[in-house]
């Protein structure tokens, strides 16, 4: 059946995006490289260079899914610890088998919440890192709030998302891409080019980046800074709770 997107109950959104997750969780790795061409690895090392996590620090890696920025934060600070938080417990799975294969389960939590209702203590981590799902959540000021609250004050924000391009060429092949090609690889490889049909449409319907920058403000961290990456197609927002 065919559901007009712009009207899907927030209900519904929540009830799809486990649905797209639940059917690529064991293709997810696979698939985020297939549909990016691999430019999402760049962008997660952009992202991990933006943090530069060193030390003993506590990084909470929210809609973590398979614990890509995880294991990219050990990487780069194998003192630290990493909580993975993902509503869905077969991302979270995939990631805790992955986490055996590399033998670092140690350092590594998997939790399973939600980004709106983190069962953390106020004050409780160092940073918080969002990749790829903020867009996702059905109440984003739901999401930045709960960021604000779990960080200790001096704590680090840095969301790696889906943005607006800026350049008008680049923007139409980018929307060709988007509405005609992406469908098609969601479709043979997860057998589910609706969902993914929906994922486009929440990227575009996800506020920009001044936008976005302003929404954190207005949760009221401080020093929110942003970074375009590939033209816009992704944009990292930084800010701290001071
Ligand atoms: N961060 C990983 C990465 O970059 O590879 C995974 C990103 S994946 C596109 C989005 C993830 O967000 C999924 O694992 C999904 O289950 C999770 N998610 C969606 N809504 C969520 C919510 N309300 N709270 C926590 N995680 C959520």
């Amino acid at each position: 059946t065919h559901f007009g997107f712009r009207t899907v109950a927030e209900t519904e959104k929540a009830r799809l995006v486990r649905g797209v997750f639940d059917s690529v969780a064991s293709r997810y790795d696979v698939m985020n490289d297939l549909m990016s061409g691999g430019v999402h690895r760049l962008w997660k090392a952009a992202m991990i260079d933006w943090l530069n996590p060193h030390g003993e620090i506590t990084v909470l890696d929210v809609a973590g899914g398979t614990g890509d920025i995880a294991f990219r934060i050990l990487d780069r600070a194998p003192q630290s610890k990493v909580i993975v938080a993902d509503i869905n417990a077969a991302m979270l799975e995939q990631g805790r088998n992955r986490a055996i294969d590399q033998a670092r389960l140690g350092r590594l939590t998997w939790a399973c919440m939600d980004a709106e209702k983190l069962a953390l203590p106020d004050r409780s981590v160092d940073a918080y890192t969002i990749a790829f799902g903020i867009r996702n959540v059905t109440h984003i000021e739901a999401a930045l709030s709960e960021a604000f609250r779990v960080l200790k004050p001096g704590g680090r924000f840095l969301c790696l998302e889906f943005s607006t391009v800026r350049n008008p060429a680049l923007a139409k092949i980018y929307d060709l891409y988007s509405f005609n090609l992406l469908p098609k690889i969601g479709g043979i490889v997860a057998s589910d080019a609706d969902s993914y049909r929906y994922l486009v449409e929440s990227i575009r319907r996800f506020p920009n980046q001044e936008r976005f920058a302003e929404m954190i403000t207005a949760t009221g961290f401080r020093n929110v800074a942003v970074r375009d990456l590939s033209g816009g197609i992704a944009a990292l927002h930084s800010a701290r709770r001071i």
